[in-house]
C-alpha cells in the first residue's frame, strides 16, 4: 500500500505529525470515486502531478494503481518530442475498451494545451483535457466529466494564474518540490514550452519562504526550487531577486539542503555562484543547458547566448570557493549543425568538464519556429553523433569522478539494494553514492551519512559509511 502525505496549510512548527494526513482509506473505500494518474516528462510536470493528485483528493477521489481500478484514468503529459506525445495516445488507444465500462479519461499537460479539442478527435473516449495553467479549474471540470459532459481547461499564453493549492499530495517524503515560477518567454526555436506553459510568471517571495517553512515543519530537510527557467525569477513584490531568494530559502531554520532546476544561461547572474559560496545549505551543483557548443547553431536555436557568454558563467562557477558540478543538455542534428558545429560541441564538452550531460536528438515539433528549418540531417546521422558525443561524455565522466576518491561527502540516504547489500545515497553535487555500512549501523532512508569514497563509475560513485 502506497500512502500519499497530503500537506495541508496547518502546518504547526514541532507537530508535523498533526499536519499530515495520511490517507489510510488508501484500498478500502469501496465507495469511493477513484483516479488513476501517470505522469510523462520533467519535473515541473511530476511536481504538478502532486497538487493535482491532492486536488482530486479533495474533491473525494481515491488513487489507485491499476487503470483498471480507477473510474477516472488521467495522462499528465510532455510535448517536448513527438515519442512522449504518441505515448499518450498510444496508452489511450490501449485503455478505449474500458470505456464500456463507464471508465472516464482525461488528458493535462502540455499536449492538452498543444492539441486542444484536437484530442477529441483523436481519442473520442477522451472527456477532459486541461493544461497546467488550468489546474485551478480542475474542481469545476470533474463535476462536468461526473455529469457525463466533456471539459475543457486551456489558458492563452497571457495568462497570469499559477497554480498554488495548499493541497498537495508529496509522493516523496524527504524531497519537498516548489515551484517559483511557471511558463518560459525565451522561444527557442525548437521548443513548445512558450506555447503549452505560458508566459513567465513568478510567485512571491513571501509565500515561496511561506511554503518552504511549511516544508520544514513538515519534516523535509530537501527542498527543490523548480521553474522552467527557475532563475529568470523576478518577484513580483520586487523583494527578492532570485539568488536572494535562494539565500532565504537556504536559510531557513532546519533546511538541510536547496537544489534548484532549470537554470538558462542567460540570466544566469555571478550572484547565484556567490549566494552557492555564501550558503552551505544550497547544493553545489547546477544544471545549466548548454544546447550547443557553436555559435552558429545557438544563433539559430535563438537560444539568447554565445558560447563565450555561456563559458564567462562557466568560468565563475569554476572559481567559486566550492566545488560545483556543473550538468547540461544538448541536442544534436539541429537543422543546419554542421560536422564542424558538432566538433565545437564535443569540445566544449572537453573545456568544461561536465558532471553529466543529457543528451537529445533533434526532432521538430509543433508550432516551434525551427519547423521552418528543412530537417536535413538524417536520423541515422543525429544517431551516429548522439553515440560519439555519450561515448566522449563517458570518459570526461569517469575522470571526473576519479576525483572523488579518497573524500568524504554527505549523502542523503535514498534506498537501499538489498541485492548489492549497499545503500543509496545523492551527495549535495547530486551524484548517486552507492555504499556499504558497518554491521552496527542501519542508514535510515531520509536521513544524512558521511561516506568516504573508494571507487568511481561514468555515472556513480561508491564507498564505505564513516561513524
Ligand atoms: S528556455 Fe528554451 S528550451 Fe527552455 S523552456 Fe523556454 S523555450 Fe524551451
Amino acid at each position: 500500500m502506497r500512502r500519499i502525505v497530503l500537506q495541508t496549510g496547518a502546518a504547526v512548527k514541532g507537530k508535523a505529525d498533526a499536519t499530515r494526513v495520511i490517507l489510510t482509506s488508501y484500498m478500502s473505500g469501496d465507495t469511493q470515486k477513484t483516479f488513476y494518474l501517470e505522469t510523462f516528462g520533467c519535473q515541473m510536470n511530476v511536481h504538478d502531478s502532486e497538487k493535482v493528485i491532492g486536488t482530486l483528493v479533495q474533491q473525494g477521489y481515491r488513487q489507485v494503481e491499476t487503470v483498471e481500478q480507477a473510474d477516472l484514468i488521467l495522462y499528465n503529459t510532455c510535448s517536448i518530442r513527438d515519442k512522449a506525445e504518441q505515448k499518450v495516445f498510444h496508452r489511450l488507444a490501449d485503455f478505449k475498451k474500458l470505456q464500456a465500462q463507464g471508465k472516464r479519461f482525461g488528458v493535462l499537460g502540455c499536449v492538452a494545451q498543444q492539441e486542444g479539442d484536437k484530442v477529441f478527435e483523436r481519442a473520442p473516449h477522451v472527456s477532459l483535457v486541461c493544461g497546467s495553467a488550468s489546474y485551478r479549474n480542475l474542481p469545476e471540470m470533474l463535476v462536468q466529466i461526473e455529469a457525463g459532459k466533456r471539459a475543457t481547461g486551456l489558458d492563452d499564453r497571457q495568462t497570469d494564474e499559477c497554480f498554488e493549492t495548499e493541497f498537495t499530495a508529496r509522493t516523496n517524503p524527504y524531497r519537498g518540490y516548489i515551484t517559483i515560477i511557471e511558463g518560459c518567454d525565451k522561444f527557442c526555436a525548437y521548443c513548445v514550452v512558450p506555447f503549452t506553459r505560458g508566459k513567465e510568471r513568478s510567485r512571491t517571495s513571501e509565500s515561496v519562504l511561506a511554503e518552504a517553512r511549511q516544508l520544514v515543519d513538515l519534516g523535509y530537510s530537501e527542498i527543490q526550487l523548480l521553474g522552467q527557467n527557475v532563475n529568470s525569477y523576478k518577484d513580483p513584490a520586487g523583494k527578492k531577486s532570485f539568488a536572494e531568494l535562494l539565500a532565504a530559502v537556504g536559510e531557513v531554520p532546519g533546511m538541510r539542503r536547496v537544489r534548484f532546476t532549470t537554470s538558462h544561461p542567460r540570466d544566469f547572474g555571478r550572484d547565484i555562484v556567490e549566494a552557492i559560496d555564501a550558503t552551505p545549505t544550497l547544493c553545489d551543483h547546477v544544471h545549466l543547458p548548454v544546447q550547443s557548443g557553436s555559435n552558429h547553431v545557438l544563433d539559430a536555436m535563438q537560444r539568447l547566448y554565445t558560447r563565450e557568454q555561456y563559458l564567462e558563467r562557466i568560468g565563475w562557477m569554476k572559481a567559486a570557493t566550492r566545488e560545483i558540478s556543473i550538468t547540461t543538455d544538448v541536442i544534436v542534428g539541429f537543422p543546419g549543425e554542421t560536422e564542424a558545429d558538432f566538433e565545437q560541441t564535443l569540445n566544449l564538452l572537453e573545456e568544461v568538464g561536465y558532471d553529466g550531460v543529457f543528451t537529445f536528438k533533434y526532432s521538430p515539433r509543433p508550432n516551434t519556429p525551427a519547423l521552418e528549418l528543412e530537417d536535413a540531417i538524417s536520423d541515422q546521422e543525429k544517431a551516429r553523433r548522439l553515440e560519439v558525443l555519450m561515448s566522449r561524455q563517458r570518459e570526461i565522466q569517469i575522470n571526473q569522478n576519479k576525483k572523488h576518491i579518497g573524500k568524504t561527502s554527505e549523502v542523503m540516504v535514498e534506498g537501499h539494494n538489498q541485492a548489492r547489500g549497499q545503500w543509496i545515497g545523492r551527495t549535495s553535487q547530486n551524484k548517486t553514492l552507492n555504499f556499504t555500512a558497518p554491521d552496527d549501523a542501519t542508514p535510515k532512508v531520509g536521513t544524512y551519512a558521511d561516506v568516504t569514497i573508494l571507487s568511481t563509475f561514468p555515472n556513480s560513485l561508491l564507498g564505505q559509511m564513516v561513524i
